[in-house]
């Protein structure tokens, strides 16, 4: 059969790879005709719910207005132009606003395409941050276990080992240094004892490495990927002062958590110190077009600046492209422009009472909530197809992975929908 006599589905199982898939063996797969709010339609018509935000990036929801039209207005103006030698309107207006609600102490904005590739720049900013300083040494990173920071190499190498497959690459991926993830839950008490809230651990393979380390990286709070685990913003404040202590600079990956979804603008907030270099990327375009940044003080920027070479190694084709600039400002002005803190509020309060009576059942592990983040963590791994196998029944499309059944929810879900997604979570921790 040739390629044109394929069905649309057909074409896309034997010519298209998907995230995470074995080609030979290609999982189950709908195909989507268009989206609205929270909803996805698939071309026999069925509309599901998505409640995954895609990937946690639909924040105000699909083809969100204010975003589709701002990226239209652009597309009309000016679709792209390069970065070098020129700048633009959006990159600028963006920037402004960005620094309205970031920590403070980040001035400096990097534009760049994805999360992965924010992760990169972040770890060569780190790198040459050391270099001007003289620390010709520190090339390495320490990082927690079951973090997650893409698919790019750098990004790669400090993702969980187990995971993340190092086995896999070894050879090719750069020797980082990791330790225990923060082992103290958020909902917790914090104690200090550095025996037990993972201190210890860190201070004793910073100390050991730290003419080798130019950065700690890790995701704030809540680690997404890596299995949903919500810790002690504690441990981020004692690990600021051990990094200064060390000359190691700090990187929070946001990427997941950024814009609201923990409940705090950014899950640095949890904290009472910021971190020398943050990625920001999936809700910042409100999902409605790939981009990313990277931001950092003036200390990381301008000791690069002060050094040799001075320039900063680092320049995309589509850096600060016109058109994810300005639906990157809509959709902070979207965020900023409502309530969102009451909006997420009252999504937790909702997804609380609805998934604690997962509880009960034998086979669930755990159930946790933090901010628009719902989890039901199972015994066992849950698999993502039977999943998908009842999403018709259900209304709703959900994508376990591991042993976690979650929802991160558009903030635009209304409380009769979150309550048609808790079903269908409820209803996969009884029968998977
Ligand atoms: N960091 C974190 C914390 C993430 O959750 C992700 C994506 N899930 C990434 C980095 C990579 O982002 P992207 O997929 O846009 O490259």
């Amino acid at each position: 059969m040739s390629a044109s006599d394929l069905s649309q589905l057909e074409f896309d199982q034997q010519h298209l790879w998907h995230p995470y898939t074995n080609v030979a063996k290609p999982g189950p797969t709908f195909v989507v005709k268009e989206s609205e709010g929270v909803h996805i339609t698939l071309e026999d018509g069925t509309r599901l719910i998505d409640a995954m935000s895609s990937w946690w990036c639909m924040m105000h929801g699909h083809r969100n207005p204010a975003i589709t039209s701002a990226i239209h207005d652009q597309l009309d103006r000016l679709p792209h132009v390069m970065f070098g030698g020129l700048t633009h309107d959006p990159a600028i207006d963006l920037g402004r606003k960005l620094l309205e609600i970031t920590p403070q102490s980040l001035t400096r904005i990097f534009y760049c395409d994805s999360g992965s590739v924010s992760v990169e720049v972040a770890m060569k900013m780190a790198v040459q941050y050391q270099h001007a300083k003289g620390h010709v040494g520190r090339s390495q990173f320490a990082t927690i276990r079951s973090g997650y920071h893409g698919d790019t190499w750098k990004a790669m190498s400090v993702c969980d080992p187990d995971t993340g497959m190092h086995h896999l690459f070894q050879g090719a991926l750069s020797v980082q240094h990791f330790v225990s993830r923060p082992p103290i839950p958020m909902a917790a008490p914090w104690t200090d004892d550095p025996d037990h809230n993972g201190l210890g651990e860190l201070r004793a393979v910073l100390e050991a490495n730290a003419d080798k380390i130019a950065g700690f990286i890790l995701e704030p709070v809540v680690q997404g990927t890596g299995g949903m685990y919500f810790y002690h913003p504690e441990y981020l404040n004692q690990a600021r002062a051990l990094c200064d202590e060390l000359g190691i600079l700090l990187i929070f990956d946001e990427i997941a958590t950024g814009f609201g979804r923990t409940g705090e603008l950014f899950a640095t907030d949890f904290c009472s110190v910021e971190p020398d270099i943050i990625c920001l990327g999936k809700g910042l375009t409100g999902g409605h077009i790939s981009f990313a940044c990277t931001m950092t003080n003036d200390r990381v920027a301008l000791g690069i600046g002060h050094g040799s070479p001075g320039i900063f190694m680092h320049g995309p084709t589509y850096m600060a492209n016109p058109l994810a600039c300005a639906a990157a400002k809509a959709a902070l002005d979207l965020l900023t422009g409502q309530d969102w803190r009451a909006r997420v509020a009252e999504i937790s309060v909702q997804l609380v009472q609805d998934l604690e009576p997962a509880r009960a059942l034998p086979q669930v592990r755990d159930v946790r909530v933090l901010g628009a983040i719902g989890v039901i963590e199972m015994n066992h791994v849950v698999s993502a197809d039977a999943a998908h196998a009842l999403a018709h029944e259900m209304g709703v499309f959900l994508r376990p992975f591991g042993k976690n059944i979650y929802t991160m929810p558009p903030f635009v879900t209304t409380p009769k929908q979150l309550s048609e997604i808790t079903a269908g979570m409820r209803r996969l921790a009884q029968e998977l």
